[in-house]
């Protein structure tokens, strides 16, 4: 991402708040940084059948299984009290899932994480996204432009900001992952999952279900 690495080292952390606030606003501004990618997944492994499944499931027509996604499986869940979170997580991890945290923009793990693999729920590992649908958005957090599965998330209206925005949550445990724009890709979904790493753990292909090691 060259452009971006130029002009990271001159941001000030105040500029990086205002992306951090302005996510949405500030989207129409860096969107044209990743538009040029938008289109090209950030990993090349697979198909777009996933993305046909969320496609084409949302509308109740005919869904079709990709071979990777119906390989993964779903680990069983307890809901764990605040107290088991608070040990279990890292504090940004706990902040963000737990209190609607944001991490810092670039500062977070799997921002350019470009290795093909599945995201999960860091609470309870439900997945989430896949890197087929992960691309570049310039904004220095994971963004993808659909969930592995439509009702894998859910969503709520966020009056935090001074506008309005689209809070993104895990269906299962209700983490909070980050928020959802539509300055996304617009050859595919139009949608912009803005996710916080610290809500996400990454599974490579092939490594898929290890949370049963
Ligand atoms: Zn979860």
């Amino acid at each position: 991402m060259p452009i971006v690495s130029k002009i990271k080292p001159t941001w000030s952390p105040a500029v990086l708040s205002c992306v951090l606030l302005c996510g949405g606003v500030m989207g129409i501004a860096i969107s044209p940084l990743g538009a040029q990618e938008s289109s090209t997944p950030e990993s090349v492994s697979g198909s777009e059948s996933a993305v046909k499944d969320v496609a084409e499931g949302a509308d109740g027509d005919k869904v079709e299984k990709d071979a990777t996604e119906s390989k993964v499986k779903e680990p069983e869940y307890e809901p764990k009290s605040k107290a088991v979170l608070r040990r279990e997580l890292s504090t940004m991890q706990y902040k963000v899932t737990q209190s609607e945290g944001t991490e810092p923009a670039f500062r977070n793990l799997y921002w350019n994480n470009k290795k093909s693999g599945l995201y999960r729920c860091i609470v309870c590992e439900q997945s989430l996204f896949t890197s087929e649908t992960k691309y570049k958005s310039g904004t220095g957090w994971p963004s993808f432009y659909a969930p592995i599965k439509a009702d894998h998330v859910g969503y709520k209206d966020d009056h935090h900001f001074f506008y309005t925005r689209t809070e993104v949550h895990c269906s299962r445990c209700n983490a909070h992952l980050g928020h959802v724009f539509n300055d996304g890709p617009q050859d595919k979904t139009g949608k912009r999952y803005c996710m916080n790493s610290a809500a996400l753990k990454f599974f490579e292909t092939g490594r898929e279900n290890d949370f049963e090691d």
